[in-house]
C-alpha cells in the first residue's frame, strides 16, 4: 500500500479505481521519424475518425438540446474539410518533416490567431473552434479519446490540473472523486467539487504507476491510499457508510426552520453552478438559490450562449424552485474562468484584470443578451439579479441603466417580466469602503468572501503555495463583513454571504451576532449548517 497526502477539498471518503488523465498537448513531438507521406496518412486517418465523432455528437446534441445547439458540430465538420486548413497542415508536415500532432496543433493555433484578429464577431468566435478541431485530431492521434476523461467507467480522476470548464464537462454520475497535482483549495475547481459533494484532494504528487489501481480518498485526513490493505479498506468502507447514515439523519431536519434556540432566524440558500444542480438544492431543502454562478453556462458552451438558450436554462431553474428566490449572478468570467471564444488576452495579473462586470460593461452585446434572458425568466418565479466584482457606484448605475434598456426592449416586444430585486456582490475592499453609497443603489448585498479575502490579504486564491497564508478568519476580513452588514442595514439592504466562508461552522455564531440575514452555501452544506444554527443560543455569552 502507498499513501500520499494533499489538501482536502471536502470531508468524505471515495473508493474506486484511479484513472490518470493526461492532456494531449504535453506529449507533442515536433519532428517525425516517418516520411511526410506516412505522417500525412496518420493525420488523414485521425481526421476521418474525428469527422465520425463529430457526426455522432451532432446526432446526440440534436436529440438532447435541439438543432440550434447541435449546429456547432456541423461547423466543426466543415472546418475539418476546409482546404486552406488541410493545405496548412500538409505544408507543415512537408516542409518541417513534422509530426501530424505538431502540424495539427500549429495550424490550429495559427488559424485561431488569424480569426481572433478579424473584425467580424462570427469569425472571432471561430478562433476557439479551429483550436478545438485540431485538439480533437491530436487527441485521436495520441490515443486520447475525446473529452471522456473517465473513459466511461466510474473512477477517481487523477490529473495534473483541472480547469473549471473541464470540471463542468465531466460525467458526474461516473466521477467518484478527484486528485490533482496543482490547484488550490479556494479555486473554482475546488468549489465545484464541493457543490457536487465529491471528495477531492489537490496538491498530490502522483505517478503513472497509479493508473487503474484501487484507491481510497480519505478527505478527513487529507490523504489517498493506493492499493489499501484489506483491513484499511474495510474501515474506510465503514466510514463511508457512516457518512451516508449521518446524511440520512440530517434529512430529519428537512422543512425545519433555520432558527437558533433563542429564536433568531437566518436564511440558508444554496450556491449552484448550473441548472443540473437544482435537484441537489431541493434534495437538501434550501430556502432559495443565493448564488447561481451563471458563467458556468458560458464555460460549458462552444460559443456565446444565445438569449433563447440562456432563457430556457434560467426558466428551468426558476420554475423548479417554484417561487423560492433565485439569485442569478451575471457573467463573472475571466481570471481562472476562461472560455476560448471570448478571445481574452493573456494578462499578467488576471485576478486584477479584465473580468466579470468589467467585461459586461464594455461588451454590452454580451451583457444585454444575458440580462434579457434573465428578465424573461423572471416572469416564471422569483428572480434577483446580482452584479459581481463591483468597485464603484458608477458601475452599478451603468449596469442598472443597461438592465432598464433591456426591460424597455422586452416590453416593446410585449414580453412578460416579473419583479426583479437587484443586488451586488461585495467582494472588493473598495465595495466595502463604499458600502453606504452602494446600499443606496440596490436592495441587497452578498459578500463574496473568496475574492474579498484574496483582495484584502493580497493573496492569490489560485496559488496553492499560499493556502497556509489564506486566513479566511483574518480580523481584517471579519471586520469588513461586519462593516458591510451595518452599512447595508442602515440603508434598508439585506446582507448575506455567498463565499465559502458562509459554510464555516466555527463562524456561524459570529455571523448570527453580526446580524447577517442569509448564508448561501454548497447544497451539501445546507443541512449540517441548519443543525449548527438550531444548536446555538445567542442569549448566552458568546463562545466564539
Ligand atoms: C466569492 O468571490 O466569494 C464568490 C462567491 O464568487 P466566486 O467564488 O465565484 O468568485
Ligand atoms: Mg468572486
Amino acid at each position: 500500500m502507498q499513501v500520499a497526502t494533499g489538501k482536502s477539498i471536502l470531508n468524505g471518503i471515495a473508493i474506486g479505481p484511479l484513472r490518470i488523465y493526461k492532456k494531449a498537448e504535453t506529449q507533442t513531438a515536433v519532428t517525425s521519424g516517418l516520411t511526410p507521406e506516412e505522417e500525412y496518412a496518420r493525420f488523414e486517418a485521425a481526421r476521418v475518425k474525428a469527422q465520425e465523432q463529430l457526426g455522432g455528437l451532432y446526432e446526440k446534441a440534436l436529440d438532447e438540446v435541439g438543432e440550434e445547439n447541435a449546429a456547432i458540430f456541423e461547423i466543426h465538420q466543415m472546418m475539418l474539410d476546409d482546404e486552406d486548413y488541410l493545405d496548412a497542415v500538409k505544408g507543415i508536415i512537408d516542409t518541417q518533416n513534422a509530426t501530424a500532432e505538431y502540424a495539427a496543433t500549429t495550424t490550429g493555433e495559427n488559424f485561431s490567431a488569424a480569426f481572433a484578429a478579424m473584425e467580424d464577431a462570427y469569425m472571432q468566435a471561430r478562433a476557439a473552434d479551429v483550436k478545438d478541431i485540431s485538439r480533437r485530431v491530436v487527441n485521436i492521434l495520441s490515443g486520447q479519446e475525446d473529452a471522456d476523461m473517465l473513459a466511461g467507467q466510474p473512477a477517481i480522476l487523477v490529473a495534473d490540473d483541472l480547469t473549471p470548464s473541464e470540471t463542468v464537462q465531466l460525467d458526474k454520475s461516473k466521477l467518484l472523486g478527484f486528485i490533482t497535482r496543482h490547484g488550490s483549495s479556494n479555486s473554482h475547481t475546488a468549489i465545484l467539487a464541493r457543490t457536487m459533494n465529491i471528495p477531492a484532494l489537490v496538491g498530490v504528487d502522483f505517478d503513472d504507476s497509479w493508473d487503474g489501481k484501487l484507491a481510497v480518498i480519505d478527505g478527513y485526513n487529507s490523504c489517498v491510499y493506493i492499493e489499501p490493505a484489506q483491513e484499511l479498506l474495510a474501515t474506510m468502507e465503514e466510514k463511508k457508510n457512516n457518512d451516508l447514515k449521518q446524511e440520512a439523519l440530517l434529512q430529519n431536519l428537512k422543512k425545519k426552520p433555520n432558527i437558533t434556540l433563542d429564536g433568531k432566524e437566518i436564511k440558508v440558500y444554496a450556491n449552484i453552478g448550473n441548472a443540473g444542480d437544482v435537484g441537489l438544492v431541493l434534495q437538501n431543502d434550501a430556502q432559495g438559490i443565493g448564488l447561481f454562478r451563471s458563467e458556468f453556462i458560458y464555460l460549458d458552451s462552444e460559443d456565446f450562449p444565445t438569449e433563447e438558450q440562456q432563457f430556457l436554462l434560467y426558466k428551468r431553474v426558476v420554475e423548479t424552485m417554484a417561487g423560492k428566490k433565485v439569485i442569478i449572478r451575471t457573467l463573472d468570467i475571466g481570471a481562472d474562468k476562461q472560455a476560448d471564444y471570448f478571445g481574452l488576452d493573456k494578462e499578467e495579473n488576471p485576478a486584477l484584470g479584465y473580468r466579470a462586470i468589467r467585461i459586461c460593461l464594455t461588451r454590452k452585446d454580451i451583457f444585454k443578451t444575458q440580462l434579457r434572458a434573465i428578465l424573461r425568466a423572471s416572469a416564471f418565479g422569483t428572480v434577483s439579479i446580482m452584479f459581481p466584482m463591483i468597485i464603484s457606484v458608477r458601475e452599478v448605475r451603468d449596469a442598472k441603466e443597461t438592465l432598464e434598456e433591456c426591460r424597455a426592449e422586452l416590453q416593446e416586444r410585449g414580453v412578460a417580466i416579473g419583479n426583479v430585486e437587484i443586488g451586488i456582490m461585495i467582494e472588493t475592499p473598495a465595495a466595502v469602503m463604499l458600502a453606504d453609497e452602494l446600499a443606496e443603489e440596490v436592495e441587497f448585498f452578498s459578500l463574496g468572501t473568496n475574492d474579498l479575502t484574496q483582495y484584502t490579504l493580497a493573496i492569490d486564491r489560485q496559488n496553492p503555495k499560499l493556502d497556509t497564508f489564506y486566513d479566511s478568519h483574518h480580523p481584517a476580513v471579519l471586520r469588513m463583513i461586519k462593516h458591510t452588514v451595518e452599512a447595508g442595514h442602515r440603508h434598508g439592504c439585506w446582507v448575506g454571504i455567498c463565499g465559502e466562508l458562509g459554510a464555516d461552522q466555527t463562524l456561524t455564531e459570529t455571523f448570527l451576532r453580526m446580524g447577517l440575514d442569509e448564508l448561501s452555501v454548497s447544497p451539501a452544506a445546507i443541512l449540517p449548517l441548519r443543525k449548527k444554527i438550531r444548536s446555538l443560543d445567542l442569549s448566552k455569552e458568546s463562545e466564539a
